[in-house]
């Protein structure tokens, strides 16, 4: 284990000032430290491929953060920032594309000034902007330029399929992610993905890589193939990032009543939290991403997972039914990551579906009414939508959004 890692495994912001202890490589994978030695909870981490490198169970995403009159609210993030890594919490994703940059920008100004040492930093690559080597290097340079960080801990091809990959190839990009991998500017070389599963088998099977990030939560366990995904991943021992564990705040509740059947049992604990521990109970699972943009959720989080406790058998049960409840309302599955913006004529898409989501949940339809007004102010809404199809191909989802938004123009009239 060389120093930096070492010191990314017992060090955390609060550890230089509380002597803050992170769990070991040797502590079981999933349980981890509840607190260091000043009693601050400490998140579950787990050991990096066998190694003595250790990784907390919950990452910080950093695709939503906080704004405050139209600006990232700097204040709240630092913060966020401090609280996460005395917590244990030092793995933080980014991208190029987040929040137009700014996400970037973020860490070079706010987490940057922490000790190195004391972070994980994954970032990606948009090979949708990339159409040669050149390209691919000026947009690392600027990334270096962007977070200061110097290296990233975790690199990847950003939402690639099976043709970004061979693009990635054949414009020989991945050749110049490995010189940066040989000079240590890239310690591991990964990629998230939403393509079919059987391509993500084909990506898999083509390189070796260190890690893979994909989307894996109830819903996409339950309903989608989810669960081939992650199979596919421990098979080849390729360690699993995950996106959208509550997805788009959709599984922060199962609804009234799938609510209330989680509440039977653990009256205390919130449907977040059986979301989480979903993810976090499977072994393979290096990190659980959550997009954190209000210090409560953050705070809520680290309860969940210092220390992370498995679903037992009869918890999966009741979080199966829970999750059938939920369904018999039936609800868009935007996780509201944005890739789908801007739309030609300016309908807000993802703002659009989180209100028609909303009032799925409620049944309330003139709050829905008053909603999708107040939303009209700032932009275009479903009855907008001229059904161009631009925005088809963007959704990670397959969301068929102009069918999506006629449907929710007639609940407006209706
Ligand atoms: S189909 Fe509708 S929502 Fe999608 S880009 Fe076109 S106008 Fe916008
Ligand atoms: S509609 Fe699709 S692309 Fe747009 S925010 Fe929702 S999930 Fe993302």
């Amino acid at each position: 284990m060389n120093r930096r890692d070492f010191l990314k495994s017992t060090l955390s912001l609060a550890a230089f000032a509380s002597v803050a202890r992170f769990a070991r490589a040797d502590d079981a994978p999933a349980q981890g430290t509840a607190a260091d030695a000043a009693g601050t909870p400490q998140v579950t981490r787990r050991p990096y491929r066998g190694t003595d490198v250790t990784i907390p169970l919950l990452g910080f995403g950093l695709m939503r953060l906080p704004g405050k009159n139209g600006r990232l609210d700097y204040d709240t993030i630092d913060k966020m920032f401090d609280k996460a890594l005395a917590a244990g919490i030092n793995y933080f994703d980014t991208a190029y594309v987040y929040i137009g940059g700014n996400s970037e920008r973020c860490v070079g100004d706010l987490l940057a000034k922490r000790p190195r040492e004391s972070y994980y930093l994954a970032t990606k690559l948009p090979l949708r902007h990339v159409n040669s080597q050149a390209d691919a290097e000026r947009i690392f340079n600027e990334q270096l330029e962007r977070t200061k960080a110097g290296y990233f801990d975790f690199y990847l091809l950003h939402n690639i399929g099976w043709r970004d990959w061979q693009k990635s190839k054949n414009l020989q990009v991945v050749e110049f992610l490995e010189r940066k991998k040989a000079e240590g500017v890239i310690k591991r070389l990964g990629f998230s993905c939403h393509d079919s599963t059987g391509n993500l088998k084909r990506i898999i099977d083509d390189y070796t890589w260190d890690f893979c990030q994909i989307q894996l939560n109830v819903q996409d366990w339950e309903a989608g193939d989810a669960k081939t995904r992650y199979d596919i991943l421990a098979e080849a021992n390729v360690p699993a990032i995950i996106m959208e564990p509550l997805r788009g705040g959709a599984l922060a509740s199962y609804g009234e009543e799938g609510d209330r059947i989680l509440r039977n049992v653990s009256p205390d604990a919130s449907p977040a939290s059986w979301s989480f521990r979903f993810v976090g109970s499977l072994p393979n699972v290096l990190v659980a991403l959550s997009g954190m943009n209000r210090m409560d959720h953050l705070e809520e989080n680290i309860r969940t997972f210092s220390p992370l406790v498995p679903l037992t058998e009869s918890e999966q049960r009741v979080l199966r039914t829970a999750f059938a409840a939920s369904q018999k309302k039936l609800s868009i599955p935007c996780t509201g990551c944005r890739y789908c913006v801007p739309c030609p004529v300016g309908v807000q898409i993802p703002d659009v579906f989180a209100r028609a989501n909303e009032y799925h949940r409620s049944g309330d339809a003139d709050a829905f009414r008053k909603a999708v007004e107040d939303l009209a102010k700032t932009g275009g809404v479903a009855a907008d939508c001229v059904s161009c199809g631009a925005c088809l191909p963007k959704c990670p989802q397959h969301i068929a959004i102009p069918d999506e938004m006629k449907k929710i123009a007639t609940l407006v009239k209706g």
